[in-house]
């Protein structure tokens, strides 16, 4: 929820949306499991204008040796955006946004990830967004869940992410970057498909109680269509045409 830009038109008459999408359409959404040889997962994700690759390391050594825990392995998680990823070139140094980012990527795979069966061992999960357009914390958690599948890390369920917004006082699924800019709300969803559980739930903006419960369910029901996704990137690589 950037600057307002009062003159653009976010939703017109016939509810089509500034990138031609209906309310509850998402965008184009393609994701690619392997890709990198010298990581033990990886997958590429776009979405809509988004693009994202991932690379998972581990289970493995973790250094300094006295962050390792007995009981349990640890999950660490580097969101980082290049500086070519958006208009004006970002600073290549960690932002405020990247660690926080970083960190709810991290909180939001936990409950998925099955961490008590590699104690003293670390997964590492590099996420490297090459091209940002709104919405990379969402495709970013899904690409990394497909990654991690990939690297054979045994998971409870995948982590599916997508965002649910309000523009002109509507409710939408899908916030592209001028909807969020301009728009009244963004709530990114991360969702266990399987044990329906959510991951994570961020709300930036206002929403009536009415309003909340509709994105979340909107959310909800499109972390169901990535999911579908998901499952289809993993089966082409091991079932299907062999590539990647
Ligand atoms: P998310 O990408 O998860 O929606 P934000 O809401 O923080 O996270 O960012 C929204 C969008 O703003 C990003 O997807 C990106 O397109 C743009 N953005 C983020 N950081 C920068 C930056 N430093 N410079 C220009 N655009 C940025």
């Amino acid at each position: 929820m950037g600057g307002r830009d009062a003159t653009m038109v976010l939703l017109d008459e016939n509810g089509i949306r500034c990138d031609g999408r209906k309310v509850d359409e998402p965008r184009r959404i393609m994701i690619k499991a392997g890709g990198l040889k010298n990581a033990d997962g990886s997958a590429y994700i776009e979405f809509g204008d988004n693009k994202i690759l991932v690379g998972v390391f581990g289970p493995r050594d973790v250094h300094p040796k006295h962050m390792s825990n007995t009981d349990t392995g640890i999950l660490r998680v580097r969101y980082h955006m290049e500086p070519f990823s958006v208009g004006e070139r970002k600073n290549p140094a960690p932002s405020r946004r990247e660690i926080e980012i970083s960190k709810v990527i991290k909180e939001a795979l936990e409950p998925a990830v099955m961490l008590d069966k590699f104690p003293r061992t670390a997964v590492d999960v590099f996420i490297e967004v090459l091209q940002a357009d709104g919405g990379t914390r969402c495709a970013a958690l899904t690409a990394a869940s497909v990654a991690l599948a990939d690297a054979g890390i045994p998971m409870r369920d995948m982590v599916a992410a997508i965002a649910a917004g309000k523009v002109a006082d509507t409710v939408i699924l899908d916030v592209n970057n001028e909807e969020d800019q301009a728009g009244q709300a963004d709530m990114p969803i991360g969702y266990m498909p399987n044990l329906e559980k959510i991951t994570l739930l961020q709300l930036d903006g206002v929403l009536t109680p009415e309003e909340y419960k509709k994105c979340v369910q909107v959310g909800v029901e499109g972390c169901k269509l990535v999911y579908d996704l998901q499952k289809k990137a993993l089966q082409d690589k091991y079932f299907g045409n062999g590539a990647g």
